[in-house]
């Protein structure tokens, strides 16, 4: 690849962004200039360095200021261009760009000193705070280095092998640039470890062949049974990349065999509806290895990717994946944290903001005394996730969110009054329900009545505390009665669940203990959510047993059995293992009754009742919305909360792959709480809900299987 200025020229030119042409040739011109006679370690002239990064840069659609200082990034550090110069030339963005990354630069990654070295990602970590483009440089300077590694001398190729290893490819993959990323480890892993690499690259050579040959045959037969989807979704064969395998293989010590998803098929659709219509379709072609499924649509990875991933056995009895997602997913996984400059116009202005990169701050004072290399390099894995939402109002006002912020915190934030009489929300012009989570760039319209007042339930679904707050105030101020009511009632189910049996003595110690004059008080805290009365069970519990200490102990067994609770009937949907199911209001089946599901736009499968009038007078055109749903077999089965207690070493996103861990099995939370050990270790305490044995059991092993797990063990059931 020759890397010239018309090269560029012509990659700006085919973009479907508009950049100003006249600046870049403008930073082109200084800095091939400022570089001249200068040859690089392949012979060719430098300036082909800084065109080939600033193409990269291209690719991810950065904007023109990006473009420029990706330019001119080596022009300060290595030539007599001053900051001033381009400041004055460029303005004071591509300044401050080109300064970031030469500071990077200058952060040596390799010192022998832990300490050193802490203090040096600090650097970087602050300079990513000011500006993210900076990294984003900085990461496409060091892959088009990688890229052209081999002409540097062997202890050259090791050390920036390792640094790419240690702390870029981190980066990238906390960014969500998973291709940065991929391709950055391939690199380095080749040059750390020559002959393992070697020996993996040789495997898959091997069945190559083979393996482009069955993918072929896999895609044909999806694509077959998909066909009536439109516009027709794209299949592509994957395979895993060289490091990946490497990892499996060397750390994990997985034989090649075991590797389930080294080859893999991806598909992409339009929508996220078409995502599980999708993955129906293969669970019906396929047959698929229970406990592979993850659904990273409804739970995303803290990086923000998105999928549903399913590994499925072929009729050749040859494991593979089936990854499933929305083009805007796809992007998003490939492109990570520079998806926004790529697909989101308009964002660009706030990505850059200072409330975004809070997330950033906040690791720098969590490793303020911390000389833990690990810990720091731990949490930069882990945390780099912008944290905030931009969501708009219809005129078009920005409020900046939490992620994961409901239309109830929206409506909070914009006015207590319009939170407290919201009655509902559109997001682009469509209904949601109060629990969807916000996305930047949403445009959220709500709709508001003198009569409404908020519900109870907002208190679960709020996610800001300033929300909560609010909502908490107005239970408080407009209705006692009702709330002491609600918190009678919450505490009977409560201690009900936990064979409690209190006498209105009992209540009023309690009360007491809890700060409260009368019993009154303390039950209309409990309604307005001012006393949360999960977490004053335990010491409930504790206060009920020192009074009932004579009474006979139970047996696990017994409580299990005296707890189970028949449940909502539970639907089968034919094919799909994992999807959103209501009842159709039309004419609200029950079980036994003969059923058919239809699949919704935006809302999963809403069953209804064969005969029901909608279902009849179905039009034909809805033909293919129509699935077979099925009662549950044994329906109003049984489940019963069971309480792990787990211990760990303590280490952060621990409580995330506790919870993925449930997730995977599709287990519901009823309740977490954690804390930290005398000894340092960190203490998980979770409930969920479970219909077997076997499926606690399953639960434990995965959990075991936790990195840094040390015990897991069920308490007993509430
Ligand atoms: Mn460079």
């Amino acid at each position: 690849m020759l890397y010239t200025i018309e090269y560029l020229t012509e990659k700006i030119q085919a973009s479907e962004k508009p950049y100003d042409l006249e600046k870049i040739t403008a930073a082109y011109e200084l800095a091939n200039e400022a570089h001249a006679g200068v040859k690089r370690s392949s012979g060719e002239p430098y300036i082909t360095h800084p065109i080939a990064v600033a193409c990269i840069l291209l690719e991810f659609c950065m904007d023109t200021d990006t473009i420029c200082a990706a330019l001119l990034h080596d022009v300060v550090e290595d030539t007599d261009v001053s900051l001033d110069t381009i400041r004055r030339k460029f303005g004071e963005d591509v300044a401050n760009l080109v300064d970031g990354v030469t500071k990077i630069g200058q952060v040596p990654l390799n010192n022998s000193k832990e300490e050193q070295q802490a203090e040096n990602i600090r650097k970087i970590l602050i300079a990513m705070s000011k500006d993210i483009r900076v990294i984003i440089i900085k990461l496409a300077d060091r892959l088009h280095n990688m890229r052209t590694i081999m002409y540097r001398p062997p202890e050259k190729q090791r050390k920036k092998a390792l640094e790419t290893m240690n702390f870029y490819a981190p980066i990238a993959h906390r960014l969500g640039m998973s291709a940065v990323k991929e391709e950055m480890e391939d690199i380095s892993i080749r040059i750390l470890d020559p002959y393992g690499s070697k020996a993996i690259e040789e495997m898959l050579d091997k069945h190559k062949e083979q393996r482009d040959t069955f993918i072929d045959i896999i895609k044909e037969r999806i694509r077959e049974r998909i066909s009536d989807i439109q516009p027709p979704p794209t299949i592509e064969g994957r395979v895993k990349s060289v490091y990946s395998i490497y990892k499996k293989v060397y750390v994990k010590g997985k034989s090649f065999d075991e590797i389930y998803d080294i080859y893999a098929v991806r598909v992409i659709v339009q929508t996220v509806i078409e995502c599980y219509n999708v993955l129906g379709i293969i669970h019906d072609i396929f047959k698929p290895i229970p406990y592979r499924f993850k659904d990273y649509i409804a739970t995303p990875k803290p990086n923000r990717y998105q999928s549903l991933h399913t590994t499925v056995i072929g009729r050749e009895g040859i494991p593979f994946e089936v990854q499933i997602r929305t083009y805007e997913m796809h992007n998003t996984a490939q492109y990570g944290i520079a998806a926004h400059w790529k697909y989101k116009a308009g964002i660009s202005g706030n990505v850059t903001g200072e409330k975004r990169f809070d997330w950033i701050r906040h690791i720098l004072e969590q490793q303020q005394d911390s000389d833990d290399i690990d810990q720091l390099a731990d949490a930069i894995k882990v945390d780099l996730a912008p944290d905030d939402v931009y969501v708009f109002t219809p005129k078009g006002d920005v409020i900046t969110l939490p992620a994961g912020s409901t239309i109830i915190d929206f409506a909070y934030a914009i006015h207590t009054q319009v939170g407290n009489h919201m009655t509902g929300a559109k997001v682009g012009g469509r209904m949601i329900r109060f629990d969807y989570k916000l996305k930047t760039g949403d445009i959220v319209e709500v709709t508001t009545s003198p009569n409404a007042g908020p519900n109870r339930n907002w208190l679960e679904i709020a996610k800001t505390t300033e929300a909560r707050a609010k909502i908490r105030s107005w239970f408080k101020r407009e209705c006692r009665e009702e709330n002491i009511q609600e918190g009678m009632a919450s505490i009977e189910l409560e201690f009900r669940r936990n064979n409690m049996v209190p006498s209105p003595d009992f209540i009023l110690e309690l009360a007491k203990l809890q700060h409260f004059d009368n019993a009154d008080d303390f039950y209309a805290a409990i309604g307005y959510g001012g006393v949360i009365l999960s977490k004053i069970m335990q010491r409930a519990k504790d206060l009920y047993n020192s009074r009932n200490a004579d009474k006979i102990q139970e047996s696990d067994e017994d409580i299990m059995n005296r707890s189970i609770r028949k449940r909502k009937g539970g639907v089968v949907v034919e094919g799909i293992d994992n999807c959103l199911i209501k009842f159709a209001k039309c004419c609200n089946p029950l079980p036994g009754d003969e059923i058919i599901g239809f699949i919704t736009r935006g809302y999963g499968v809403s069953v209804h009742k064969k005969d029901c009038m909608n279902v009849l007078n179905s039009p034909e055109s809805e033909k293919e919305r129509w699935i077979n749903v099925y009662w549950a077999s044994g329906t109003e089965s049984d489940s019963y909360n069971a309480t792990l207690d787990i211990i760990a070493e303590d280490r952060t996103a621990l409580i995330a792959d506790v919870t993925s861990a449930i997730a995977a099995g599709r287990l519901p939370i009823r309740h977490i709480t954690a804390h930290q050990l005398k000894n340092g270790n960190g203490n998980i305490i979770v409930t969920v809900e479970v219909a077997s044995l076997e499926q606690l059991n399953a639960l434990i092993t995965r959990i075991c299987k936790i990195p840094g797990v040390i015990s897991a063990e069920r308490t007993g059931i509430v």
